[in-house]
């Protein structure tokens, strides 16, 4: 019987015009899990994600909290709970931090985008966010805007957070702060399930519950914390071979 909560992916697919980036994807990430997905360049992590929120075209199926999202557009997927932070983060540069985090109102229903409390997340993860509200995005260091990244995605009240490398080029006293809290999203009443996808391996053990690996589009190997704790070099010589 298949899991009614969390998300269940099965033979999911996609590619961009010719062949597949990603073949016969399977995978579950349980309510409040962090889930880590990790491989070379190329080897398809972006294109997972991007496919999970059906920014592509897709085969096969995804399931999250009981609802089919087969047939579902971007919007509609976010409406579920699920939210994505892209590499590169896509803010708007030339808007404030404040209306960076309106903006992700605009994808929940409107009583919700509001409600007063509406950007309390985000500020609570982050709270120089506040204090810098009127500030425009694109001033920011890249630290900071990802911050930003990860507090906007936090205003929907997502059940799950898809991250692409949120640690790329950032400088280790942010990461330690980023790493921060993104544990205390699991520790939090109704926790928050992560699918990082990281390419910092230290932050890959030190989060995750189970970490997959994806090379040439397909998942090849799958590690629990605990496989990780006792062999802290596995991950590292799978990605050299
Ligand atoms: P990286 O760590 O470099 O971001 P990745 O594991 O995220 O790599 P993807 O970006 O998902 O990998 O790329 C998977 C494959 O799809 C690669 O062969 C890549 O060249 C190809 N690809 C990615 N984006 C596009 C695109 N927009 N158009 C055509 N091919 C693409």
């Amino acid at each position: 019987t298949p899991e009614p909560h969390g998300l269940r992916v099965s033979g999911l697919g996609a590619g961009y015009g010719q062949g597949l980036a990603i073949a016969d994807i399977t995978l579950h990430c349980a309510p409040g899990e962090t889930l880590g997905l990790v491989g070379r360049n190329g080897a398809g992590k972006t294109t997972l994600l991007r496919a999970l929120v059906a920014q592509l075209p897709r085969d096969g199926h995804v399931h999250y909290a009981g609802t089919c999202l087969d047939r579902l557009a971007p919007e509609a997927i976010a409406r579920h709970g699920i939210a994505y932070v892209p590499q590169g983060r896509g803010l708007f540069v030339d808007f404030s931090i404040e209306e960076n985090l309106m903006l992700a109102a605009h994808a929940l229903p409107a009583a919700q985008a509001k409600a007063r409390d509406l950007l309390t997340p985000a500020y609570q993860a982050f709270p120089w966010l506040r204090d810098q509200r009127r500030s425009r995005a694109g001033s920011l260091s890249g630290g900071q805007q990802q911050q930003l990244a990860i507090a906007r995605a936090l205003v929907a009240r997502p059940g799950l957070i898809l991250l692409d490398e949120p640690l790329e080029g950032i400088q280790p006293s942010i990461v330690a702060r980023i790493v921060q809290v993104l544990r205390n999203l699991r520790t939090q009443t109704r926790p928050t399930a992560l699918l990082l996808v990281e390419q910092n391996l230290e932050v890959v053990r030190a989060l995750c519950d189970r970490v997959l690996l994806l090379e040439s589009g397909r998942l090849r190997q799958a590690w629990d914390a605990r496989a990780l704790r006792d062999d802290p070099g596995l991950i590292a010589r799978h990605l050299a071979l």
